[in-house]
């Protein structure tokens, strides 16, 4: 929501009347003196949209107000009105505070719905950045929402393999969910937000192979020449449920410099729905995006989200740092998945970020049966690992 400085107002004065915390508002505003507004000058107020009313015969304002329980104090600050003077047919604009879910994860997750998510949510937490890390082969660009300002940097992503997308589905549900109970000054399953928020930045790249979950969601892309291409990898079938490369064949995470050559020599040697590692390690704009961003920002943690299993792989040829363990053990007993430390599986994102930084990376298994999973899986799978996301935030 925004509203318009009037004389006398200030970001304290706002955060009392809308019950907004100081901090949240400071942070969806880029001010060069929070302590000194101008009038006239426009302010994110995190948290609240507006609603227009017409105003009826009779109308008070503190009637009006009573209807949509909205603060007296709020209608005032955000409307010019004279309140002992309403006139019939004038409009005011009415502070409704969020306290509903802006994310629908229950649904076939492809990028458009992304996409509009992510300016949802950064339209009422304004306090939450977003930014762009590069592109798909198909040129679609590729978010990060960025919350908090705080020292410990964690990174999560989803969605590397596309028939995984309900990992995206899950990391929004996560940050919609979080923006508005710390919003709301709520707890989230027990635990209480604002150290977090003081405490870390969260980085969360949402969905790293595009093209590959609306391959997977949508059928052959429309443009050429990924519509031939496609279409020759997946061998005219029109079934792409097991697809879980980028819109060239290449398996996004298998592209990493981790003991690259041991996957190239035993995984497909040419572009495949699956498991192809490309030519070379970081040939793929996707997989060199998350590269670019973990070496520019040097996160603290970073955790990659696929499916399914049930399982949290967290070490790499024993270069995982000893918190990593106890990392592990935490969300093994809040989620009840599986900690395993060694697999014969190499070139992964995680494998390269604990190889390349020597800090805690986890590859988080989430579900059972086969991918995609079904959507009746969602609230069992949030459930199961909303523990592992605040976690991450605290420990
Ligand atoms: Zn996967």
């Amino acid at each position: 929501m925004q509203i318009r400085v009037k004389s006398g107002d200030s970001l304290w004065k706002y955060s009392r009347v809308f019950q907004i915390p100081l901090k949240l508002i400071l942070d969806s505003n880029n001010l060069d003196n929070p302590n000194q507004l101008m009038i006239g000058e426009v302010i994110q107020i995190p948290g609240y949209v507006t609603k227009s009313y017409t105003i009826k015969p009779g109308d008070t304002l503190w009637k009006i107000a009573g209807w949509y329980q909205a603060p007296l104090d709020g209608v005032l600050l955000l409307n010019d009105a004279n309140p002992f003077a309403l006139k019939p047919g004038e409009k005011v604009n009415i502070p409704i505070r969020v306290t509903w879910s802006l994310v629908n994860p229950i649904q076939n997750y492809d990028y458009n719905t992304l996409v509009t998510d992510v300016r949802k949510i950064h339209a009422v937490y304004p306090f939450i950045k977003q930014g762009v890390i590069g592109e798909s082969v198909m040129g679609k660009p590729l978010p990060e929402l960025v919350v908090g300002k705080g020292n410990k940097k964690v990174h999560m992503n989803a969605s590397f393999h596309a028939n995984e997308w309900l990992t995206s589905a899950l990391l929004m549900k996560f940050i919609d969910d979080y923006a508005r109970e710390l919003t709301n000054s709520q707890m989230l399953s027990g635990v209480s937000l604002p150290p977090l928020y003081e405490s870390t930045s969260l980085s969360l790249v949402p969905m790293v192979n595009p093209d590959g979950v609306d391959i997977v969601i949508n059928g052959l892309p429309e443009e050429e020449p990924y519509r031939t291409l496609v279409d020759e990898i997946n061998n005219g079938s029109n079934q792409f449920n097991r697809w879980k490369a980028n819109v060239r064949g290449v398996d996004l995470n298998n592209q990493y410099p981790a003991k690259w050559e041991v996957e190239a020599q035993r995984k497909p040697t040419k572009p495949s729905p699956r498991n192809y590692p490309g030519k070379a390690p970081l040939t793929e704009p996707e997989a060199i995006a998350l590269a670019d961003l973990s070496r520019r920002k040097k996160f603290d943690r970073a955790l990659a989200f696929h499916s399914q299993g049930e399982v949290i792989y967290w070490g790499y040829e024993g270069l995982e740092p000893p918190e990593s363990e106890r990392l592990v053990t935490e969300y093994s007993r809040l989620s009840g998945y599986t900690g395993v430390r060694y697999v014969d599986s190499y070139a992964g994102y995680k494998d390269w970020f604990i190889k390349e930084f020597r800090k805690p990376g986890f590859t988080v298994e989430i579900g059972k049966g086969e991918s995609p999973l079904p959507l009746s899986q969602f609230s069992k799978i949030y459930q199961d690992t909303i523990g592992i996301f605040l976690s991450s935030l605290y420990m």
